[in-house]
């Protein structure tokens, strides 16, 4: 391996989940990650849907037994409504990237909330389930302030960023599988990307659940992983 990608390497591994920590302290409401005393891990995918990318991640979730979480966008959405049917109909869970991918911090607030409850819309309308259950929203980029996380709140929407990113757009695939695998923990958030150029997400996907699989973890939605979080009181590690 060349020695930048050792450095990567290095830095993600060794440092991230303090980061993680850390943010979890200065921001307590929003979602970094579930119970770290449990085996559960949630795997989550934004940016979709993907007319590629979707169908194969799909495909991929159901050949390992797995629920997921996909974070998409409204006018996506609106162009592939029937992806947002065969994701519910295999039990998976839908929350909010946006309606657009742009950082929430330029958004005119009410024009951002207007944004979000007509996303919401959408989903549920292709999804067959009801608005008030699609209530999860993870901001692009991550960009995020305690006021956008108090605005998305008192909105009735839930705030969620990640513990676990890799850059899988700019890295070898046996890079981020690696990275990913290393790095989860109980409670581990992670975040993929469909639309992106790279290795395949679906490919990356498949090899990160048979190696985390092994490692004995199960999963489950944002859902889950923030309730048992709540009832746990955060099991802070
Ligand atoms: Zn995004």
């Amino acid at each position: 391996m060349k020695p930048l990608l050792q450095l990567v390497e290095a830095y993600t591994v060794a440092s991230l989940n303090d980061a993680v920590r850390e943010l979890e302290r200065q921001f307590p409401e929003v979602l970094w990650s579930g119970d770290r005393n449990s085996n559960q891990v949630a795997l989550t995918f934004d940016d979709g849907p993907h007319e590629r990318d979707t169908p194969a991640l799909l495909a991929v979730l159901a050949k390992h037994g797995v629920i997921a979480t996909f974070s998409w966008l409204g006018e996506r959405v609106e162009q592939m409504p029937e992806l947002v049917a065969a994701a519910a109909a295999a039990g998976h869970q839908l929350m909010i990237h946006g309606y657009r991918h742009r950082s929430f911090l330029v958004e005119h607030p009410e024009a951002l909330h207007a944004m979000l409850d007509q996303t919401q819309e959408l989903l549920a309308r292709h999804s067959g389930r009801d608005p008030a259950t699609i209530t999860c929203v993870r901001p692009p980029y991550g960009h995020l302030s305690r006021a956008l996380a108090r605005r998305l709140l008192n909105w009735g929407y839930q705030p969620v960023i990640c513990s676990i990113m890799p850059v899988h757009w700019l890295l070898p695939a046996e890079l981020s599988v690696r990275q990913v695998t290393q790095q989860t923990e109980g409670g581990s958030l992670i975040v993929l990307h469909e639309t992106l150029p790279g290795p395949p997400v679906a490919d990356l996907t498949d090899q990160i659940l048979t190696r985390l699989t092994d490692r004995g973890f199960s999963y489950v939605t944002i859902d889950t992983l923030r309730a048992e979080r709540a009832a746990t009181g955060g099991a802070r590690g």
